[in-house]
């Protein structure tokens, strides 16, 4: 496994890659999430890429990006257990060198709302360095998580936009044994606050149940996941219950719908999701 961090050495890598490449974009911290996605790419590339990068441009002022959780040793540790090839962990002036001026902003329904609304600038700050690293990896396929289902959505968009010809593979959502999501941003809770944080799983699981049982009513399934939520004492930042593809807001759950959640737990920000499929 080589470990790189300049633009030059890792466009030199790519160019020397036997076969296909597939690229995995994390920020480190890795869980079993992140290993999942890895695996994949392991199973389907000849090469495997995956990236650390904590991207400074997605987070906004007053966010955790001074604080976020980082552990280099361990995370090459488990990425060499898994056989990857190559890491590329850049300084942030290697991915924005001085005087770096141009931003790819996807805009409609599909960025703007949800966390776009509520993290301003956040998937400008994605896209960015989504196409930056695409330029630089120029991977084959490339895989992210549906617990960034906006995310997830977004780089497709983008994808079309633009006609870049990376293959992006979306893949389930990781949890813990009690039903939390996988995140690095965990690590920042307490046993108080990871247990109020299980209502976000929770609230998914009586909406899955809901639809089963024939509820159709979006506005229920909106009311009742606030519901959980408020009594475990969490802050609400949205409750979406979207069309899966586009991520327009549904009245009616009469096609495969997104209840998307995202919520302060203390001083955590955390986002969960599932499938709604009437
Ligand atoms: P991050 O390091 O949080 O930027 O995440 C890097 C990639 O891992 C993104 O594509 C995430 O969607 C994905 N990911 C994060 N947590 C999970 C999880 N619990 N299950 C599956 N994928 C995940």
């Amino acid at each position: 496994m080589r470990t790189i961090t300049t633009v030059a050495e890792m466009t030199a890598a790519r160019d020397a890659a036997a076969g296909s490449v597939g690229l995995v974009p994390t920020m480190g911290f890795l869980h079993e999430g992140h290993l999942s996605l890895v695996r994949d790419a392991r199973a389907g590339c000849d090469t495997v890429a995956v990236s650390i990068f904590v991207n400074p441009a997605q987070f906004g002022p007053g966010e955790d990006l001074d604080r976020y959780p980082r552990d280099e040793e361990r995370d090459l540790a488990l990425l060499r257990d898994e056989g990857v090839d190559l890491v590329f962990m850049p300084p942030p002036e290697e991915v924005y060198p001085p005087g770096f001026g141009d931003w790819v902003e996807v805009r409609g329904p599909i960025a703007d709302r949800l966390e776009g609304e509520h993290r301003p600038g956040h998937f400008r700050g994605v896209a960015t360095v989504v196409a930056r690293l695409f330029r630089i990896v120029r991977p084959d396929r490339a895989y992210f998580g549906e617990k960034d289902a906006q995310q997830l959505r977004v780089i497709r968009r983008l994808m079309r936009d633009l006609g870049l010809p990376v293959d992006v593979v979306g893949r389930p959502i990781v949890r813990e044994p009690d039903g939390l999501a996988m995140s690095s941003r965990n690590a920042y809770l307490s046993p108080d606050d990871r247990a109020r944080a299980l209502s976000l799983s929770r609230s998914l699981a009586e909406a899955e149940q809901s639809v089963r049982e024939g509820e159709r009513d979006a506005s229920y399934i909106r009311e009742a996941a606030r519901r959980t939520l408020d009594a475990a004492g969490v802050g609400v930042d949205y409750v979406s219950v979207a069309d899966e593809n586009t991520l327009e807001e549904l009245e009616t759950i009469d096609r495969p719908a997104l209840l998307l959640l995202a919520v302060r737990v203390g001083a955590t920000r955390l986002i969960d999701n599932t499938l709604l499929v009437p």
